[in-house]
């Protein structure tokens, strides 16, 4: 992993962003807690995504479907027989890869080393073993013919490469048996599906409509690593847009932009972000494309936008035996609507913006790490110093910091020299930081100092609440 990488980790165990699960167990692989600054900043990413998603449009509802479904679910999406990936062992590092990522970073380097050429023709026999019978068999037959070594050891000493089902599996009620096996859902999109025509029949919805869900998936990944970027539970936040046959690419085009604004708009820089189209789409999709982000470990897929067919709600019609229809007013037919899909996960979209935050630089000869979130998703929206823990000044403060309680989150600190809490709170991206001190207690003005340009000005104290909400507001 890279440096970079490493300190951003180790920010969020030692501020309180992320956790290991179950820690002092020794943790459990690729399962981690979010802290109290973690957990902020997942809820108001969850929240931003909900109002661009389900507010600004008045044809996309919400849903909260469970995490347990029958699991005739899962033979009719496919995942049961097809929800595979194919791996590969290193046999001398015991690592695992999944094959077509690891022929992909093969690629990648090739091009770097300026052999175009032979990038050219490895990629094309990666797009043909994707789409052969045996495509296990079709990628380890690239992998030795190109002996492509093992990234972490070098070694050239691989398994063969076998197809591994990532559903995790438990039992309903107290007796185990095949007939009792259920699934943990493994996305959140086919509790949508079950629910189309639940939620369009009583929300009135007509196509073209939107149903959005946010929710926890669960993937036994086996490649798990790389902190929050694959966990084995996850959260995904994913909008299913129900559309008429024929016009899906219209609305694919439609979302694929959004939904990229969308990441910019939430501080990411363009430059960073960049579309991956997909060789083989997943059986079920005409198109799909991911959005990319450059994290400090390369280019890896935050978001995907795919255009799904009529493949899921045909199959829960078959396998349901119910009709997953709608009505066309125009030529009096029934049609089961086409589904354009964005899922983008909600860690992964977390680790983005603590990438894209993090920075050190100095200033006056003094290091400072600073995340530099956009305003209004910093985990702290404020704090509140007074320049001596006790009597007036604190008394000010506190009042200062109540009058803001409720609305943003706002953290009261006394503790160190002004210049230490300064610090801290940039560590964890504080925008503002309020201080009462001597000259407040003679004209009622306090300081604030802003995150980013370290500018302080001193401002009425009864103007603190009207000082953040501008800046919270302001594009
Ligand atoms: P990958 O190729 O990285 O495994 P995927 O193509 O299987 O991802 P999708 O099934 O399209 O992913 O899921 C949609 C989104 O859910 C992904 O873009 C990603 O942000 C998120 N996601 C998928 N798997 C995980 C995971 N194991 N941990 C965290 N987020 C995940």
């Amino acid at each position: 992993m890279s440096k970079q990488f490493d300190k951003i980790v180790s920010l969020c165990k030692r501020r309180g962003f992320v956790f290991p699960s179950s820690e002092i167990y020794g943790g459990l692989g690729a399962t981690y807690d979010y802290g109290p600054l973690g957990a902020e900043l997942k809820r108001s990413v969850s929240a931003r995504w909900w109002r661009a998603m389900v507010f600004a449009h008045d044809n996309i509802v919400g849903l909260d479907a469970s995490i347990l479904m029958h699991p005739r679910v899962w033979k009719a999406s496919g995942h049961v027989d097809a929800f595979h990936d194919p791996l590969i062992d290193d046999k001398v590092s015991k690592r695992r890869y999944k094959a077509d990522q690891l022929i992909e970073g093969y690629i990648a380097k090739l091009r770097k080393r300026g052999k175009v050429a032979q990038a050219d023709a490895v990629h094309a026999r990666l797009v043909d073993a994707l789409h052969a019978d045996n495509p296990a068999k079709a990628l380890h037959a690239i992998i030795m013919d190109e002996e492509i070594p093992s990234p972490d050891s070098g070694a050239f000493d691989w398994s063969d490469v076998r197809q591994f089902n990532l559903m995790f599996e438990t039992h309903v009620g107290a007796v185990a048996s095949n007939d009792t096996r259920i699934y943990l859902r493994p996305e959140t999109a086919q509790g949508i599906f079950v629910n189309t025509f639940n939620v369009a029949d009583t929300a009135r919805l007509k196509v073209p409509f939107g149903i959005a869900q946010v929710g926890k998936a669960f993937r036994n990944e086996i490649v798990a690593r790389q902190f929050i970027f694959r966990m084995r539970e996850f959260e995904q936040m994913e909008m299913q847009y129900f559309v008429e046959p024929g016009t899906q690419r219209e609305a694919y085009e439609e979302w694929r932009e959004k939904r990229f604004q969308w990441h910019c708009s939430n501080g990411i820089r363009k430059a960073n972000l960049r579309w991956h189209v997909h060789d083989k789409p997943a059986h079920y999709a005409d198109a799909a494309v991911d959005i990319q982000y450059r994290f400090p470990i390369g280019w890896q897929e935050i978001e995907g936008i795919h255009s799904r067919t009529d493949y899921d709600l045909t199959r829960h019609q078959e396998y349901a035996g119910k009709k997953m229809q709608v009505f066309n007013p125009q030529t009096g037919d029934r049609y089961v609507p086409f589904v354009v899909e964005t899922s983008a996960g909600l860690d992964r979209t977390i680790l983005m913006l603590l990438c894209e935050a993090y920075r050190e630089e100095v200033v006056d000869g003094t290091p400072r790490t600073v995340m530099g979130f956009e305003p209004s998703l910093a985990p702290i929206t404020a704090a509140v110093f007074p320049l001596i823990r006790r009597g007036e000044m604190a008394d000010r403060a506190r009042r200062i910091a109540d009058s803001m309680r409720g609305m943003f989150n706002v953290l009261y600190d006394d503790r160190g020299s002004i210049g230490k809490r300064y610090r801290r709170m940039d560590e964890v991206g504080t925008p503002l930081c309020f201080t009462v001190d001597r000259q407040t207690l003679e004209d009622g003005t306090i300081t604030v100092r802003s995150r980013d340009t370290l500018q302080q000005e001193r401002i009425d104290q009864e103007h603190a609440l009207a000082y953040v909400t501008a800046v919270l507001t302001s594009p």
